[in-house]
């Protein structure tokens, strides 16, 4: 039986925004501040599920770049657009 990590404290997660921990949670989707497991998993489909606490830290890493480069994406067609 591995070990999971402490419920986080409360957090927004920085993709979704969204308040997490949830009330209830699996221990083992815990959430890692400062992204949800939900974004962190499937926001970019970004490889299969892991539960593997390095691999998780590859995803978040990777989920945060794509919503950042997404978000600039958006902004700089948006001041093409209106100017
Ligand atoms: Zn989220």
């Amino acid at each position: 039986m591995p070990i999971y990590p402490p419920r986080p404290d409360p957090f927004e997660c920085a993709i979704c925004g969204k308040a997490h921990p949830l009330q209830w949670q699996d221990p083992t989707q815990t959430d890692y501040p400062p992204v949800c497991w939900a974004c962190e998993q499937y926001g970019w489909r970004l490889g299969p599920i892991t539960r593997k606490p390095d691999m998780r830290l590859a995803k978040q890493i990777a989920a945060l770049s794509e919503a950042l480069s997404e978000e600039a994406s958006r902004k700089i067609y948006e001041e093409a657009r209106h100017g």
